[in-house]
């Protein structure tokens, strides 16, 4: 997927619908279980399901704002529903000079009643998962959220809450000038690339993203449950660290 494509599809206001999971409590960052069925996933199919229009929102306006203005805009968000049950919009932490961006899928309770994405159990495994390659936040680290905003109960985000928040990172993404972003869980990796390709066949290969090097891994919410993938979420990371090196000597 180009990215053209999504410009494209962003400003004909139309964005897929990704295919929801069951709602409800705990449903957040959990793979899809016929993730791992070989047979079962279809064949990369890199296409929305269907395509829904998605009203521009004052959220797809943020490309002139500096750090404190956008961090101030997304806190105050009022541009899809969230806003009426979250406690406040967690934007993000860490370096803004960053060679490395950790993408996630939304804040969870504890993020948002913190303001801080990442602070809970999964945070502490992300901390570790970082430590594994040398990095930690707030140094040469940045972590984000794809929502800025907790879906209530941690149910699955919805289309046009994504359409809605996605200029905020893109927005992120602009001052940054991240060296590689790692997309965190399924639903972080599918709505950056605008995909429906199982997370399994997702990893392993390095994609692009606003013109930065992509590697999609495991989120670490879902590791907590499958210790036994840990293994393989090394892999991702020593492939974004070799991407990275790639990069940075030219
Ligand atoms: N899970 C996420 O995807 N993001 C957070 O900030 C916390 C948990």
């Amino acid at each position: 997927m180009s990215l053209d494509r999504t410009e494209r599809l962003r400003e004909l206001g139309l964005l897929p619908a990704w295919r929801l999971r069951a709602p409800g409590p705990g449903a957040q960052a959990t793979e899809a279980p016929d993730d791992e069925a070989d047979g079962a996933v279809p064949e990369a199919i890199d296409r929305p399901l269907a395509q829904v229009a998605v009203p521009r929102s004052a959220a797809s306006s943020p490309c002139g704002l500096d750090w404190p203005q956008l961090e101030a805009a997304i806190r105050a968000c009022t541009c899809c529903d969230l806003h009426q049950s979250r406690t406040q919009g967690v934007p993000g932490v860490g370096d803004r000079n960053a060679d490395w961006l950790i993408v996630g899928e939304a804040p969870g309770a504890e993020e948002d009643r913190q303001g801080e994405p990442f602070v809970g159990q999964a945070g502490k495994l992300l901390d570790a998962m970082l430590a594994a390659i040398g990095q930690r936040r707030g140094r040469n680290v940045y972590i984000a959220n794809v929502l800025k905003s907790r879906p209530p109960g941690n149910r699955d985000p919805r289309p046009e809450e994504v359409a809605a928040c996605l200029p905020y990172l893109e927005r992120q993404i602009d001052l940054i000038q991240p060296k590689i972003i790692i997309a965190l869980g399924r639903f972080a990796a599918q709505s950056l690339l605008l995909t429906d390709t199982s997370i399994t066949r997702l990893r392993g290969k390095v994609h692009e993203y606003r013109g930065v090097p992509l590697v999609v891994t495991y989120h670490p919410a879902y590791l907590l449950r499958n210790p036994a993938d840990k293994a393989k979420v090394w892999e991702d990371l020593v492939l974004a660290r070799s991407t990275l090196a790639g990069v940075v000597s030219g």
